[in-house]
């Protein structure tokens, strides 16, 4: 099946008991049994929900995967995957991170005896120095959010694979309409269904994908065992969302790359950070492993203006001040002060993110509203 049809098709077969071409969302805690044990596959509402269950298969074949666990949120799903470690595991992560998942990593899973290493994977010859004994996953955030960069997925899992560490992609910033990781080598694939996935800034979801039995069925217990399961209603709107992946990321995409060509021409910016760019650094790679370039594109202004920036990000009208991404409308951000104020100034300017900085999430809408937007703001 081609993805087109797999969005649509992918593990949604019409309800057994009234032929409802729409899963539907079975708000129920629990399942009636006729005799004791003696049920239909579904028990407890953590455990098992029949709009979960579609969603899982859909998103599982969405991915090139076999399985999917859904979680109540992008965070719960990387809660699940770091709970599959112990004590005195060590992580190495990408530099330029989610802020959330940079915050967990090292507030939270730190205070557990689990150690972290942050390095710069464009170039991947920095991993093999941070790897010993007691490493057990690799975690790549590719395109990387604020800075857009480009990380080899392919050339990380050859490292990986020689010393048996698993391969994470957080695959929130591409969606798998771009980028399949696991056809890469990855071993899982996550994701902030908030953000592409659902695609219209209603729900919080986070999911993750495997391709082996014995790894799906680990993280089913763990979603079972600790149990932030997303509801019913989450599922179904998750599930809606992605019967027009394709058509969103497509027209998002188109609109990125015009928008980043038109940003370059402005003379009060300093640098545009779009992995489409021939000169991006890894762009080739973004060219073997996506298909497009994505819809993020990020900028800063000369001089590192910070007031400038932030008179910016009040003007436009189309492209609306919020945090998060991924939606059908536009959105523009000040990583410093929103999605990243988590990680310290020093670590921030050490990856590029500055004062100035601002990041577009580029929707649906007409581009030639949206470039008239950022014109008017700028001048
Ligand atoms: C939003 C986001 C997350 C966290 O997801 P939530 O659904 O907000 O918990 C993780 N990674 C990336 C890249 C994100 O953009």
């Amino acid at each position: 099946m081609k993805f087109a049809t797999k969005v649509i098709h992918a593990g949604i077969e019409p309800d057994p008991s009234t032929g409802a071409i729409m899963t539907p969302i079975f708000q129920t805690s629990t399942y009636v049994q006729n005799a004791p044990g003696n049920h239909k596959g579904y028990e407890y509402a953590r455990t098992q929900n029949p709009t979960r269950d579609a969603l899982q298969k859909n998103l599982a074949a969405l991915e090139n995967g076999t399985h999917a666990i859904c979680f109540s949120s992008g965070l719960a799903a990387t809660d699940g995957i770091i709970k599959l470690f112990s004590s005195g595991d060590e992580v190495i992560s990408t530099n330029d991170l989610y802020g959330g998942t940079y915050r967990a990593f090292t507030k939270v899973y730190e205070r557990f005896g689990m150690k972290f290493h942050f390095t710069d994977m464009t170039d991947v010859n920095n991993i093999s120095p941070l790897i010993n004994a007691n490493t057990k996953m690799i975690w790549i955030e590719t395109p990387t959010n604020p800075m857009l960069n480009i990380i080899d997925i392919a050339a990380v899992c050859k490292i990986a694979k020689e010393k048996n560490i698993l391969v994470c992609v957080d695959n929130t910033f591409a969606s798998p309409y771009l980028q399949t990781p696991l056809d890469l080598g990855a071993d899982i694939v996550m994701h902030s269904a908030t953000k592409f996935l659902g695609g219209h800034s209603d729900v919080i979801h986070g999911c993750v994908i495997v391709k082996e039995k014995t790894l799906a069925d680990k993280l089913y217990f763990i979603q079972n065992a600790t149990g932030a399961v997303p509801g019913p209603q989450d599922c179904f709107l998750i599930l809606r969302g992605i019967k027009t992946l394709h058509l969103r990321m497509q027209r998002s995409c188109e609109n990125a790359e015009k928008i980043a060509h038109f940003l370059l021409t402005q003379p009060k910016i300093e640098k545009v950070y779009y992995p489409g760019f021939t000169d991006h650094k890894n762009h080739d790679i973004a060219k073997k492993q996506m298909r497009m370039f994505g819809a993020m594109v990020s900028f800063t202004l000369k001089g590192d203006n910070f007031e400038e920036a932030k008179r910016i990000l009040s003007s436009t009208k189309l492209f609306s001040l919020a945090e998060s991404l991924g939606g059908v409308e536009s959105l523009i951000g000040h990583p410093a002060s929103m999605t990243h104020a988590s990680i310290p100034k020093e670590e921030r300017m050490k990856t590029g993110l500055v004062d100035s900085l601002i990041r577009l999430s580029v929707g649906v809408e007409d581009v030639d509203d949206l470039i008239d937007d950022l014109k008017k703001a700028l001048n």
